[in-house]
């Protein structure tokens, strides 16, 4: 489906004569420059323009419109790119709080607000031919031609009786003719040919079944009650936290306050995780808003150029009123903001992990408080800060603690992988416990899912000689061994480890030596295990089983993952075993079976949150189990089942586990209590980047105030990374504001050589 567009500036503008800018490459320095008359017309706070910029040219972000400005010898700008200002005044104030919150020049944060095709203006309108008759027709006209044009006639005739204009591909399709007959109408003066904007949807094609609203249970009601209470009065709204157990209906309370959001008057953003961004979740949203195609844009990393073009217009311009989208969907250029939702709020994939490092749910909140609009943020397993801030008021808990179907939540059974090594004297991949559940399903025709989050056949070859493994030459990490070649998908038995050893940091591959290359004894061993060695073991234990992968490595092509959802989903697959790819957000209801193979892996990770990351897996990975008729039982493998975090999700017990975990965090000074800033100083050469981050850290012990607490330099647990040596400094103190700006500035004083990088990460996630 396409649609025209009118591309006429709706925005009232005055007539600037100068304008103060940021210029997208300098660093926190606005400067001023004069309007000239032609282009005034178009210049508002928040336009983009070119401006001289020593000696070249430069694109800036205006951000104040000036009568008079004092500056000698002032330049004019040379260019407006669009028609109307691209940034609002509100996202132009979120735009200076991102930058200054994450320490981070304003450029890298308009490269995160804007996509480049709008930043830099180098994309446009797709453009298409639209037929319509060139004058009024008479019949006989038709017919004169007839006798010595046949084919003409025929189209002229078509084109009499169009209503409205058509495009030209369309109505050669329906009328089975060709260009050069209507290119012969046009040169005849009957037909007129005119071009058009249309817009690229990518789901123009599809259909959506309309929904409506489902009848709230009272849990439900009251949840939205809490939301369109705060619509009402958005200016006293606190954030609201959804704390509801997978399956407890949140989405179908989304659909309903953005219903409510619409019906105010206002425009809605729906932030969803990257990876739960799948065709099922848009189309839930599309389907309930299908009233107009339109309404909904959808924004994802898979658009093309052109795609991310026409959806951003179409939110610019006010047609589509929700946005649903990853990460950076919190910068969507709606106007009149009523709502954001944050669905799965303790996903760590709203963390961008590059410059601007920035929390997509942390921006949504600040971003609720300029717009005045109403925050919910949803989860199963709400982060401990997100939790911490409604145990002290910050935000308003709500809480949904039955499953809309009524079923009982899934029966958790740890197993003890201490005694079953001393059992088999080796490394357990499936207990017998597990192995009789997954044989009890497959009599039972149920499904089952299999899940360790580590990608792979073996996680090293190590010498049994002389205990020395395959590292990669650029990381300091074990290279992994991979059995089939990387695109490999459903299992293939009895295969020889004629593989690869590949790092899953920087992609290096290396063949498998057969011989150690150390000391040359033929006493290579592979050691550990990865999805692919699961898979292998079970479709040997389970010869009459169709078992399937699913990971980074068998689904690097989109239909892969579709396919192998839909198989599973129609019963094909009894098997899946796969990475935190299978963990999230997809419903299965013939699955009655869940095998964590490892829980102890990101139990020992050097990271605070590692107890916490592994209670959010076990409890999502649990909500996969028994969403149908029959109830689910999951099969938790562990060297460590005391742990609190196995413990606690064992028995659903979210307040116990958050209890236990805030008394750590606070004892340790860490986050919830304490932001945190990692400086990260990186180098091909160790002995600078060492130097370097020594040093800083002496400067910053002068800059900063006894209340923050400044780490040393030392060595990063991932020593080596992509070629290049990492030294870390944590600091963490209460003011964060204070602490960021202290920071810039004692690097900003730092002279570094040059092949160091330091990067600053203000509430980090990645610690390695
Ligand atoms: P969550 O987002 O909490 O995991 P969902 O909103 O996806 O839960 O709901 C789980 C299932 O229950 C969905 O299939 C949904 O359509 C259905 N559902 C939700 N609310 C209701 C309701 N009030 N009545 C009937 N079915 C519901
Ligand atoms: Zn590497």
């Amino acid at each position: 489906m396409s649609t025209s567009v009118s591309m006429n500036p709706e925005h009232r503008m005055g007539t600037p004569s100068y304008v103060r800018v940021l210029v997208d490459r300098v660093i926190r320095r606005e400067l001023d420059y004069s309007v000239p008359e032609n282009l005034a017309e178009r210049v508002g706070v928040g336009s983009r323009v070119r401006v001289p910029f020593r000696d070249k040219s430069a694109l800036a972000t205006v951000v104040a419109v000036l009568d008079e400005s004092n500056v000698e010898g002032i330049r004019p700008i040379e260019e407006v790119i669009g028609q109307t200002p691209v940034l609002s005044e509100q996202l132009l104030e979120l735009s200076t709080w991102v930058s200054v919150y994450y320490c981070c020049p304003i450029e890298t944060v308009m490269r995160s607000m804007l996509p480049q095709v709008i930043r830099r203006a180098e994309v446009g309108w797709k453009k298409q031919l639209f037929v319509q008759p060139a004058r009024n027709i008479e019949a006989e006209e038709i017919e004169k031609l007839h006798k010595r044009a046949p084919r003409q006639a025929e189209l002229l005739e078509a084109i009499t009786k169009l209503e409205k204009p058509i495009r030209a591909a369309e109505l050669l399709r329906q009328t089975a003719l060709d260009n050069q007959t209507l290119r012969a109408l046009v040169k005849r003066g009957l037909a007129e040919l005119r071009e058009e904007a249309i817009i690229r949807d990518p789901h123009g094609d599809e259909q959506f079944i309309a929904t409506s609203n489902l009848v709230l249970n009272e849990e439900q009601t009251h949840a939205l009650n809490e939301i369109t209470q705060a619509l009402d009065s958005p200016e006293n709204a606190r954030p609201i936290l959804l704390h509801g157990v997978t399956g407890s209906g949140k989405t179908e309370i989304y659909l309903q306050a953005i219903r409510a959001a619409l019906d105010r008057g206002r425009t809605a953003i729906v932030l969803v995780p990257e990876i739960s961004l799948t065709p099922q979740t848009v189309e839930r949203f599309k389907g309930r808003f299908a009233e107009s195609q339109d309404a909904v844009a959808v924004l994802h990393s898979h658009l093309s150029e052109g795609e991310r073009h026409d959806e951003w217009h179409k939110i610019h311009s006010g047609r589509a009123r929700i946005v649903i989208g990853a990460r950076s969907a919190i910068f969507a250029p709606l106007k009149n903001l009523g709502l954001i939702v944050v669905d799965e709020e303790h996903e760590t994939t709203y963390k961008q992990e590059e410059a601007p490092r920035y929390h997509a749910r942390d921006i949504a909140v600040v971003r609720a408080k300029i717009e005045k609009c109403v925050v919910v943020m949803g989860s199963a397993t709400p982060s401990l800060e997100s939790y911490h801030n409604a145990a002290i008021g910050k935000y308003r808990l709500v809480t949904l603690t039955q499953r809309v179907d009524e079923k009982q939540m899934p029966l958790m059974r740890i197993v003890d992988l201490r005694q079953e090594r001393r059992k088999e004297k080796k490394a357990t991949i499936l207990s017998e416990k597990l192995s009789q559940a997954i044989a009890d399903r497959l009599e039972k025709r149920e499904q089952t899912i299999l899940f360790l989050n580590r990608r792979g056949f073996s996680t090293s070859l190590l010498c049994s000689n002389c205990g020395e493994a395959r590292n990669c030459p650029n990381c300091s990490v074990a290279l992994t061994f991979h059995q089939h070649s990387l695109q490999g998908g459903s299992s293939r038995r009895g295969e020889t480890m004629s593989g690869r050893l590949s790092c899953h940091l920087c992609g290096h591959t290396a063949a498998v030596p057969k011989k150690c290359p150390a000391c040359g004894q033929d006493a290579l061993i592979y050691y550990g295990f990865g999805t692919e060695k699961v898979e292998s073991t079970v479709a040997q234990i389970f010869p009459k089983a169709v078992v399937c992968r699913m990971d980074a490595d068998s689904m690097t092509r989109k239909e892969a993952y579709r396919e192998t959802l839909r198989n599973f989903r129609t019963g094909k697959i009894d098997i899946l075993v796969g990475t935190q790819m299978i963990a999230k957000g997809l419903h299965f209801p013939n699955v009655t079976l869940v095998g964590i193979i490892n829980a102890d892996l990101a139990l020992h990770l050097p990271d605070f949150r590692a107890g916490e990351r592994t209670f959010q897996l076990l409890t999502q990975v649990a909500g996969r189990a028994g969403r149908g008729e029959t109830s689910g039982e999951v099969f938790v493998q562990t060297y460590t089942p005391f742990s609190p975090s196995i413990q606690f999700a064992r028995h659903h017990d979210f307040a116990g586990y958050f209890q236990q975990e805030l008394e750590f965090r606070e004892r340790c000074d860490f986050p919830p209590f304490k932001h945190a800033i990692l400086i990260t100083a990186r180098s091909a050469h160790q002995g600078r980047a060492k130097l370097s981050a020594e040093t800083l850290k002496r400067r910053l012990k002068e800059a900063l105030p006894e209340e923050f607490i400044l780490g040393d330099a030392a060595p990063a647990p991932l020593e080596k990374l992509q070629g290049q040596f990492r030294y870390h400094i944590l600091i963490r103190g209460e003011a964060i504001m204070r602490l960021s700006r202290l920071v810039r500035e004692t690097l900003d004083k730092l002279p570094l050589p040059e092949d160091v990088t330091v990067t600053v990460d203000v509430d980090p996630y990645q610690l390695l």
